[in-house]
C-alpha cells in the first residue's frame, strides 16, 4: 500500500518513518511519499493562500494550487483523504475500510482549511473522505495524517507482529463496540498492587471471562455512548449482570 502526504510541513511527517511505520516500509509492505504542496504554487513568492470570499477570520488554501497539487500527486485509482474537524469521525471501522485502498494521498489543510472546490472537484474523478479525528481543533492536517496513517497500516497483513492484536483491542473485530481489558505483565507484585490472580491461574476460560467482564465495566465507565450502541443480541446473561 502506498501512502501519500501533501503539506506545507514535509518535515512534521518525518515520524512516518520510525517505529512500526519505519520497519514496515523496510520490509516492502507499504511505502511512503511525502510532497511540498509549495512545489505546485504560481508565483515566486509560493503562496498557498488567500482571503476568504464573504469575509472573516483567517486565510484560505487555494484551489488552483491544490488542483495542481491532486492532478501531480493523486493519480487515478488513488483514494483522497482531506482531513478536517468538520469531516465525518474517523473511527476504527474508517480505518479498516481505508486499509482495503492500494494508495491513500492525504491532503494537509491549514490555516481555516482548504477552498471547498478542491473536495467537489477532486470527487467527480476519485473516492474522497473528509475525515476529523476528534471534535477539537489543530492548527493543521500533519498530526491528523500521523493518526490515520498509523491506525491504518496496522490493520495491513504482516506490519503487527502478532495480528490477533488487532482482534483484541479496543474497537477490535474479538469484541466490536468494547473498550480493551486491562493488561498486565511481571512482577506479580507492583507497589503493594498485585495482579489480579484471575490471570495467574493458567485457566483460560476463566481468563476470557474475566477480560469479558473487565471489558465491559471499562466501556461502560469511560464509554457509556458505547454500551448504549451495543446489539443487544451481542451480550449474553453473565454481560447483562456486569
Ligand atoms: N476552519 C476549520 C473548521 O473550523 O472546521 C478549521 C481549520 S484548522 C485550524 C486547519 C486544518 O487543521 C484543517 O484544514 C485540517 O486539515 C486540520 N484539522 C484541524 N482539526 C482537525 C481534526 N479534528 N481532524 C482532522 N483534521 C483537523
Amino acid at each position: 500500500m502506498k501512502f501519500s502526504v501533501v503539506t506545507i510541513f514535509p518535515e512534521y511527517l518525518e515520524p512516518l518513518r520510525q517505529s512500526l511505520l519505519g520497519r514496515a516500509i523496510e520490509d516492502g509492505l507499504l511505502s511512503v511519499e511525502v510532497h511540498d504542496l509549495r512545489e505546485q504554487a504560481f508565483d515566486r513568492h509560493r503562496t498557498v493562500d488567500d482571503s476568504p470570499y464573504g469575509g472573516g477570520a483567517g486565510m484560505v488554501m487555494k484551489p488552483d494550487v491544490w488542483g495542481r497539487a491532486l492532478d501531480a500527486w493523486a493519480p487515478p485509482g488513488s483514494t483522497l483523504v482531506v482531513p478536517t474537524p468538520a469531516g465525518r469521525p474517523f473511527t476504527q471501522d474508517v480505518a479498516a475500510e481505508l486499509a482495503g485502498a492500494e494508495h491513500l494521498v492525504f491532503a494537509c489543510g491549514r490555516y481555516e482549511g482548504i477552498d471547498q472546490r478542491v473536495v467537489q472537484e477532486a470527487s467527480t474523478r476519485l473516492p474522497v473522505h473528509e475525515l476529523s479525528i476528534g471534535d477539537y481543533v489543530l492548527a493543521g492536517g500533519e498530526a491528523a495524517v500521523l493518526v490515520m496513517v498509523e491506525a491504518v497500516a496496522r490493520l495491513l497483513p504482516g506490519v503487527l507482529g502478532n495480528p490477533m492484536s488487532a482482534v483484541t483491542d479496543s474497537f477490535g473485530t474479538g469484541s466490536p463496540g468494547l473498550l480493551e481489558y486491562p493488561s498486565y505483565t511481571r512482577p506479580a507484585e507492583y507497589r503493594g498492587l498485585p495482579v489480579p490472580p484471575v490471570l495467574l491461574s493458567g485457566n483460560h476460560a476463566a481468563v476470557d471471562r474475566w477480560r469479558r467482564d473487565e471489558s465491559l465495566r471499562r466501556t461502560a465507565r469511560h464509554r457509556p455512548d458505547l454500551i448504549a450502541a451495543l446489539d443487544p443480541s451481542s451480550l449474553d446473561e453473565r454481560d447483562r449482570a456486569v
